[in-house]
Protein backbone atom coordinates (compact mmCIF):
# COMPACT_ATOMS: atom_id res chain seq x y z
CA UNK A 1 0.00 0.00 0.00
CA UNK A 2 1.56 3.20 -0.89
CA UNK A 3 1.59 6.07 2.03
CA UNK A 4 0.24 9.48 1.18
CA UNK A 5 2.43 12.13 2.99
CA UNK A 6 -0.20 13.00 5.80
CA UNK A 7 -0.21 9.47 6.47
CA UNK A 8 3.42 9.04 7.08
CA UNK A 9 3.73 11.85 8.95
CA UNK A 10 0.92 10.71 11.01
CA UNK A 11 2.72 7.47 11.84
CA UNK A 12 5.93 8.54 12.43
CA UNK A 13 4.28 10.67 15.14
CA UNK A 14 2.58 7.56 16.39
CA UNK A 15 5.35 5.57 16.80
CA UNK A 16 7.68 8.26 18.32
CA UNK A 17 5.04 8.31 20.92
CA UNK A 18 4.85 4.72 21.50
CA UNK A 19 9.14 4.50 21.96
CA UNK A 20 8.66 7.92 23.86
CA UNK A 21 6.73 5.15 26.51
CA UNK A 22 9.39 2.24 26.53
CA UNK A 23 12.24 3.78 29.03
CA UNK A 24 15.28 2.79 27.91
CA UNK A 25 17.51 2.77 31.11
CA UNK A 26 20.95 4.03 30.94
CA UNK A 27 23.12 0.96 32.83
CA UNK A 28 26.25 3.01 32.32
CA UNK A 29 26.82 4.90 35.46
CA UNK A 30 26.50 1.69 37.18
CA UNK A 31 28.76 -0.09 35.12
CA UNK A 32 31.43 2.78 35.50
CA UNK A 33 30.99 2.57 39.46
CA UNK A 34 31.01 -1.09 39.53
CA UNK A 35 34.47 -0.95 37.11
CA UNK A 36 36.08 1.80 39.16
CA UNK A 37 35.70 -0.17 42.71
CA UNK A 38 36.88 -3.17 40.95
CA UNK A 39 39.99 -0.71 39.94
CA UNK A 40 40.25 0.49 43.64
CA UNK A 41 40.52 -3.01 44.78
CA UNK A 42 43.63 -3.78 42.65
CA UNK A 43 42.00 -5.58 39.66
CA UNK A 44 41.56 -5.12 35.57
CA UNK A 45 38.72 -7.21 35.38
CA UNK A 46 35.88 -8.06 36.44
CA UNK A 47 33.39 -11.17 36.54
CA UNK A 48 30.06 -10.73 37.79
CA UNK A 49 27.88 -14.16 37.69
CA UNK A 50 25.86 -13.37 40.59
CA UNK A 51 22.24 -12.87 38.51
CA UNK A 52 20.87 -9.71 40.47
CA UNK A 53 24.33 -8.03 39.99
CA UNK A 54 24.17 -8.97 36.49
CA UNK A 55 20.89 -7.28 36.32
CA UNK A 56 21.65 -4.45 38.05
CA UNK A 57 24.59 -3.48 35.96
CA UNK A 58 22.88 -4.55 32.38
CA UNK A 59 19.11 -4.98 32.56
CA UNK A 60 19.23 -8.81 31.54
CA UNK A 61 17.18 -10.73 33.43
CA UNK A 62 18.12 -14.64 32.16
CA UNK A 63 18.97 -17.24 34.45
CA UNK A 64 22.09 -17.81 32.42
CA UNK A 65 24.61 -14.96 32.24
CA UNK A 66 28.19 -13.92 32.24
CA UNK A 67 29.26 -10.31 32.61
CA UNK A 68 32.61 -9.11 32.23
CA UNK A 69 33.51 -5.31 32.75
CA UNK A 70 37.39 -5.22 31.60
CA UNK A 71 38.71 -2.38 29.77
CA UNK A 72 36.10 0.34 29.80
CA UNK A 73 33.96 -2.66 28.08
CA UNK A 74 31.09 -4.96 29.61
CA UNK A 75 30.32 -7.96 27.66
CA UNK A 76 27.06 -10.20 28.63
CA UNK A 77 27.58 -13.66 28.20
CA UNK A 78 24.92 -16.05 27.74
CA UNK A 79 23.06 -18.87 25.77
CA UNK A 80 20.75 -19.51 22.59
CA UNK A 81 17.66 -19.21 24.41
CA UNK A 82 18.26 -15.71 25.66
CA UNK A 83 19.38 -14.44 22.32
CA UNK A 84 16.14 -11.93 21.31
CA UNK A 85 15.81 -11.54 25.23
CA UNK A 86 19.24 -10.44 26.11
CA UNK A 87 19.48 -7.89 23.26
CA UNK A 88 16.63 -6.28 24.70
CA UNK A 89 16.93 -6.11 27.86
CA UNK A 90 20.74 -5.73 27.96
CA UNK A 91 20.60 -3.11 24.79
CA UNK A 92 23.56 -1.25 26.23
CA UNK A 93 25.85 -3.87 27.18
CA UNK A 94 27.65 -6.20 24.11
CA UNK A 95 25.92 -9.79 24.35
CA UNK A 96 27.70 -12.67 23.53
CA UNK A 97 25.68 -16.16 22.81
CA UNK A 98 28.26 -18.62 24.25
CA UNK A 99 27.58 -22.15 22.82
CA UNK A 100 29.96 -23.34 25.99
CA UNK A 101 29.30 -22.34 29.87
CA UNK A 102 28.41 -18.68 30.22
CA UNK A 103 31.43 -18.32 32.92
CA UNK A 104 34.06 -20.61 30.39
CA UNK A 105 33.70 -18.18 27.38
CA UNK A 106 33.75 -15.13 30.05
CA UNK A 107 37.36 -16.45 31.09
CA UNK A 108 37.94 -17.13 27.14
CA UNK A 109 37.42 -13.87 26.23
CA UNK A 110 39.36 -11.83 29.26
CA UNK A 111 42.20 -13.43 28.37
CA UNK A 112 42.05 -12.80 24.79
CA UNK A 113 41.79 -9.19 26.42
CA UNK A 114 44.53 -9.42 28.10
CA UNK A 115 42.77 -8.76 31.62
CA UNK A 116 45.85 -10.17 33.71
CA UNK A 117 43.68 -9.86 37.33
CA UNK A 118 40.08 -11.00 37.22
CA UNK A 119 37.98 -9.94 40.37
CA UNK A 120 35.61 -11.94 41.33
CA UNK A 121 32.50 -12.09 44.24
CA UNK A 122 33.87 -15.25 46.77
CA UNK A 123 30.26 -14.96 48.33
CA UNK A 124 28.88 -16.24 45.26
CA UNK A 125 31.21 -17.94 43.47
CA UNK A 126 31.34 -21.67 44.79
CA UNK A 127 34.77 -23.84 44.65
CA UNK A 128 33.75 -25.75 41.66
CA UNK A 129 32.82 -22.75 40.00
CA UNK A 130 36.22 -21.24 40.34
CA UNK A 131 38.13 -24.50 39.34
CA UNK A 132 36.37 -24.25 36.04
CA UNK A 133 37.07 -20.64 35.94
CA UNK A 134 40.98 -21.53 36.11
CA UNK A 135 40.42 -23.86 33.97
CA UNK A 136 38.95 -21.64 31.47
CA UNK A 137 42.15 -19.94 31.03
CA UNK A 138 45.95 -20.88 29.95
CA UNK A 139 48.47 -22.21 32.19
CA UNK A 140 50.30 -19.11 31.35
CA UNK A 141 48.20 -16.75 32.87
CA UNK A 142 45.98 -18.84 35.81
CA UNK A 143 48.27 -18.00 38.28
CA UNK A 144 47.28 -14.84 39.83
CA UNK A 145 44.62 -14.05 37.62
CA UNK A 146 41.11 -14.77 39.72
CA UNK A 147 41.18 -12.17 42.84
CA UNK A 148 38.49 -12.17 45.43
CA UNK A 149 37.51 -8.70 45.84
CA UNK A 150 34.46 -8.96 48.17
CA UNK A 151 30.80 -8.43 47.08
CA UNK A 152 31.94 -4.57 45.29
CA UNK A 153 28.28 -5.05 43.27
CA UNK A 154 25.94 -6.09 46.42
CA UNK A 155 27.48 -2.83 47.82
CA UNK A 156 26.60 -0.66 45.24
CA UNK A 157 22.83 -2.08 45.08
CA UNK A 158 22.00 -1.27 49.34
CA UNK A 159 22.12 2.52 48.10
CA UNK A 160 18.77 2.48 45.94
CA UNK A 161 18.56 5.15 42.76
CA UNK A 162 15.30 7.16 42.46
CA UNK A 163 13.95 4.57 39.97
CA UNK A 164 14.83 1.52 42.02
CA UNK A 165 12.87 3.32 44.82
CA UNK A 166 9.68 4.02 42.96
CA UNK A 167 9.69 0.43 42.19
CA UNK A 168 10.12 -0.13 45.48
CA UNK A 169 7.47 1.93 46.75
CA UNK A 170 5.21 0.04 43.95
CA UNK A 171 5.79 -3.23 45.70
CA UNK A 172 5.25 -2.13 49.05
CA UNK A 173 1.98 -0.38 48.25
CA UNK A 174 0.71 -3.68 46.64
CA UNK A 175 1.99 -5.69 49.83
CA UNK A 176 -0.07 -3.58 51.85
CA UNK A 177 -3.06 -3.53 49.59
CA UNK A 178 -2.79 -7.27 49.19
CA UNK A 179 -2.79 -7.39 53.68
CA UNK A 180 -5.64 -5.15 53.91
CA UNK A 181 -7.71 -7.12 51.54
CA UNK A 182 -6.81 -10.43 53.81
CA UNK A 183 -8.48 -8.71 56.95
CA UNK A 184 -12.05 -9.53 55.37
CA UNK A 185 -10.81 -12.64 54.78
CA UNK A 186 -9.70 -14.14 57.12
CA UNK A 187 -11.59 -16.48 59.29
CA UNK A 188 -11.21 -19.37 62.27
CA UNK A 189 -11.45 -22.65 60.25
CA UNK A 190 -9.17 -22.06 57.31
CA UNK A 191 -5.74 -23.55 57.01
CA UNK A 192 -2.61 -21.63 56.60
CA UNK A 193 -2.32 -23.14 53.21
CA UNK A 194 -5.55 -21.67 52.31
CA UNK A 195 -4.79 -18.13 53.21
CA UNK A 196 -1.23 -18.46 51.60
CA UNK A 197 -2.80 -19.42 48.74
CA UNK A 198 -5.26 -17.08 48.69
CA UNK A 199 -2.80 -14.24 49.40
CA UNK A 200 -0.86 -15.32 46.72
CA UNK A 201 -3.27 -15.91 43.80
CA UNK A 202 -4.43 -12.16 44.73
CA UNK A 203 -0.91 -11.11 44.56
CA UNK A 204 -0.59 -12.79 40.67
CA UNK A 205 -3.95 -10.78 39.86
CA UNK A 206 -2.50 -7.56 41.19
CA UNK A 207 0.33 -7.78 38.94
CA UNK A 208 2.80 -9.56 41.09
CA UNK A 209 5.61 -11.56 38.63
CA UNK A 210 5.76 -13.69 41.98
CA UNK A 211 6.63 -13.72 46.16
CA UNK A 212 9.41 -12.54 47.53
CA UNK A 213 9.86 -15.71 49.69
CA UNK A 214 7.24 -18.55 51.05
CA UNK A 215 4.61 -16.85 52.27
CA UNK A 216 4.39 -17.30 56.11
CA UNK A 217 1.21 -17.94 58.24
CA UNK A 218 1.83 -18.86 60.91
CA UNK A 219 -0.90 -18.95 63.61
CA UNK A 220 -2.02 -20.32 67.04
CA UNK A 221 0.75 -21.94 69.05
CA UNK A 222 2.79 -22.20 65.80
CA UNK A 223 2.84 -18.02 65.73
CA UNK A 224 5.76 -19.34 68.14
CA UNK A 225 8.02 -20.10 65.09
CA UNK A 226 9.72 -17.38 63.62
CA UNK A 227 9.59 -18.88 60.05
CA UNK A 228 6.62 -20.72 60.35
CA UNK A 229 5.79 -21.84 56.80
CA UNK A 230 2.14 -22.39 55.84
CA UNK A 231 1.15 -25.62 56.81
CA UNK A 232 -2.56 -27.55 57.01
CA UNK A 233 -2.93 -26.26 60.48
CA UNK A 234 -6.75 -24.35 61.29
CA UNK A 235 -6.67 -20.86 62.36
CA UNK A 236 -7.73 -20.76 65.83
CA UNK A 237 -10.94 -19.34 66.84
CA UNK A 238 -8.71 -17.54 69.30
CA UNK A 239 -5.09 -16.55 68.89
CA UNK A 240 -2.38 -15.19 66.75
CA UNK A 241 -1.94 -15.37 62.69
CA UNK A 242 1.74 -13.63 61.53
CA UNK A 243 1.65 -13.21 57.98
CA UNK A 244 4.72 -12.52 56.52
CA UNK A 245 5.27 -12.07 53.10
CA UNK A 246 5.92 -10.02 50.02
CA UNK A 247 5.30 -9.37 46.38
CA UNK A 248 7.98 -8.42 43.18
CA UNK A 249 7.08 -6.36 41.03
CA UNK A 250 9.72 -5.13 38.26
CA UNK A 251 12.18 -7.34 39.85
CA UNK A 252 11.85 -5.53 42.84
CA UNK A 253 10.82 -7.16 46.54
CA UNK A 254 8.30 -5.89 48.97
CA UNK A 255 8.48 -7.95 52.43
CA UNK A 256 6.04 -7.07 55.34
CA UNK A 257 4.52 -8.76 58.21
CA UNK A 258 1.74 -7.85 60.42
CA UNK A 259 0.14 -9.98 63.02
CA UNK A 260 -3.37 -10.19 64.21
CA UNK A 261 -5.62 -12.09 66.98
CA UNK A 262 -8.61 -14.18 65.98
CA UNK A 263 -11.04 -13.29 68.58
CA UNK A 264 -10.54 -11.79 72.13
CA UNK A 265 -6.83 -11.87 73.36
CA UNK A 266 -6.31 -13.97 76.16
CA UNK A 267 -4.40 -12.36 79.34
CA UNK A 268 -0.95 -11.36 78.65
CA UNK A 269 -1.18 -11.60 74.58
CA UNK A 270 -2.11 -7.80 74.13
CA UNK A 271 0.92 -6.89 76.55
CA UNK A 272 3.53 -8.54 74.35
CA UNK A 273 1.70 -7.44 71.59
CA UNK A 274 1.71 -3.54 72.73
CA UNK A 275 5.50 -4.30 73.80
CA UNK A 276 6.59 -5.46 70.01
CA UNK A 277 4.65 -3.10 68.50
CA UNK A 278 6.53 0.26 71.33
CA UNK A 279 10.26 -1.78 69.90
CA UNK A 280 9.00 -1.42 66.40
CA UNK A 281 7.77 2.00 66.64
CA UNK A 282 11.43 2.76 68.48
CA UNK A 283 13.63 1.01 65.83
CA UNK A 284 11.76 2.81 62.90
CA UNK A 285 12.34 6.24 64.48
CA UNK A 286 16.09 5.46 65.16
CA UNK A 287 16.82 5.29 61.42
CA UNK A 288 18.42 8.09 60.00
CA UNK A 289 21.37 8.37 57.28
CA UNK A 290 24.79 8.21 59.88
CA UNK A 291 23.44 6.34 62.16
CA UNK A 292 24.71 2.97 62.56
CA UNK A 293 22.49 -0.68 62.13
CA UNK A 294 23.83 -1.85 65.75
CA UNK A 295 22.18 1.14 66.94
CA UNK A 296 18.57 0.81 65.20
CA UNK A 297 19.12 -3.09 66.47
CA UNK A 298 19.80 -1.60 69.80
CA UNK A 299 16.18 0.79 69.91
CA UNK A 300 14.06 -2.42 69.18
CA UNK A 301 15.88 -4.14 71.91
CA UNK A 302 16.17 -2.14 74.47
CA UNK A 303 12.55 -1.87 74.55
CA UNK A 304 12.03 -5.48 74.90
CA UNK A 305 14.67 -5.91 77.29
CA UNK A 306 13.03 -3.26 79.91
CA UNK A 307 9.97 -5.77 79.79
CA UNK A 308 11.85 -8.70 80.16
CA UNK A 309 11.14 -10.11 76.81
CA UNK A 310 14.41 -9.30 74.91
CA UNK A 311 15.23 -13.58 75.59
CA UNK A 312 12.21 -13.78 73.51
CA UNK A 313 13.54 -12.00 70.53
CA UNK A 314 15.64 -14.73 68.72
CA UNK A 315 16.87 -12.63 65.36
CA UNK A 316 18.32 -9.24 64.27
CA UNK A 317 16.13 -6.32 63.65
CA UNK A 318 16.10 -6.40 59.64
CA UNK A 319 17.86 -6.56 56.66
CA UNK A 320 18.25 -4.66 53.20
CA UNK A 321 15.96 -5.10 50.40
CA UNK A 322 15.73 -4.69 46.87
CA UNK A 323 16.48 -7.20 44.06
CA UNK A 324 16.90 -9.91 46.65
CA UNK A 325 14.51 -10.36 49.26
CA UNK A 326 17.85 -10.49 51.69
CA UNK A 327 20.41 -7.56 50.96
CA UNK A 328 22.96 -5.56 53.00
CA UNK A 329 22.80 -3.87 55.16
CA UNK A 330 22.14 -6.48 57.92
CA UNK A 331 20.26 -4.46 61.37
CA UNK A 332 21.97 -6.76 64.02
CA UNK A 333 23.86 -6.20 67.43
CA UNK A 334 26.61 -4.33 67.11
CA UNK A 335 26.77 -4.26 63.46
CA UNK A 336 29.01 -0.64 62.92
CA UNK A 337 27.29 -0.25 59.04
CA UNK A 338 26.43 3.17 58.96
CA UNK A 339 23.27 3.84 57.52
CA UNK A 340 22.75 5.92 54.01
CA UNK A 341 20.27 7.56 52.39
CA UNK A 342 18.43 5.92 49.73
CA UNK A 343 18.77 2.27 51.54
CA UNK A 344 15.85 0.44 51.93
CA UNK A 345 15.54 -2.07 55.00
CA UNK A 346 13.18 -3.67 56.80
CA UNK A 347 12.30 -3.26 60.95
CA UNK A 348 10.59 -6.29 62.12
CA UNK A 349 11.53 -7.13 65.81
CA UNK A 350 9.02 -10.13 67.45
CA UNK A 351 8.90 -11.97 70.19
CA UNK A 352 8.48 -16.07 70.17
CA UNK A 353 7.14 -17.82 73.31
CA UNK A 354 8.09 -21.61 72.63
CA UNK A 355 4.43 -23.38 73.20
CA UNK A 356 2.77 -20.13 74.09
CA UNK A 357 2.13 -18.00 71.06
CA UNK A 358 4.51 -15.29 69.06
CA UNK A 359 4.20 -12.30 66.94
CA UNK A 360 6.24 -9.89 64.69
CA UNK A 361 5.85 -6.87 62.95
CA UNK A 362 7.60 -5.79 60.15
CA UNK A 363 7.78 -2.67 57.78
CA UNK A 364 9.79 -1.86 55.01
CA UNK A 365 11.81 1.70 55.73
CA UNK A 366 13.43 3.87 53.00
CA UNK A 367 16.26 5.94 54.67
CA UNK A 368 15.61 9.27 53.64
CA UNK A 369 17.71 13.06 53.97
CA UNK A 370 16.04 13.64 57.81
CA UNK A 371 15.27 10.10 58.96
CA UNK A 372 13.32 6.73 57.81
CA UNK A 373 10.15 6.65 55.47
CA UNK A 374 7.84 3.77 56.11
CA UNK A 375 6.98 2.70 53.08
CA UNK A 376 4.40 -0.24 54.36
CA UNK A 377 2.02 2.03 56.23
CA UNK A 378 -0.62 -0.75 56.96
CA UNK A 379 -2.27 -0.67 60.20
CA UNK A 380 -0.06 -1.66 63.18
CA UNK A 381 -2.69 -1.08 65.78
CA UNK A 382 -4.09 -4.35 67.47
CA UNK A 383 -6.44 -5.96 64.92
CA UNK A 384 -9.12 -8.38 66.18
CA UNK A 385 -11.28 -10.30 64.03
ZN1 LIG B 1 9.21 -10.49 56.17
ZN1 LIG C 1 12.13 -9.37 56.39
Amino acid sequence: MIMVGSDRAKKTANLRQQLGKIRVMDFSPRKRRAASAAKSAGVDGMLVTHLPDVRYLSGFTGSNAALVLAGGRAVLFTDGRYTGQAKAEAAGTRVVIATKPAVVAACEWMESAEVRRCGFDAAHTTVAGLETMRKAVSGKVRRGMFVAVGSLVARMREVKDRGEIAKMRAAARTGCELFEGMLTYLEAGQTEAEVASTLEYAARLAGAEGMSFDTIVASGERSALPHGRATSAKLPKRGFVTLDFGVILDGYCSDMTRTVHMGKAMPGERDVYDSVLEAQEAAVAAVAPGVTAGEVDEAARSVLRRVKLDKYFCHSTGHGVGLEIHEGPRLAAKQTQILEQGMVITIEPGVYMPGRFGLRIEDMVLVTDKGGEVLTPSVKAWIEL
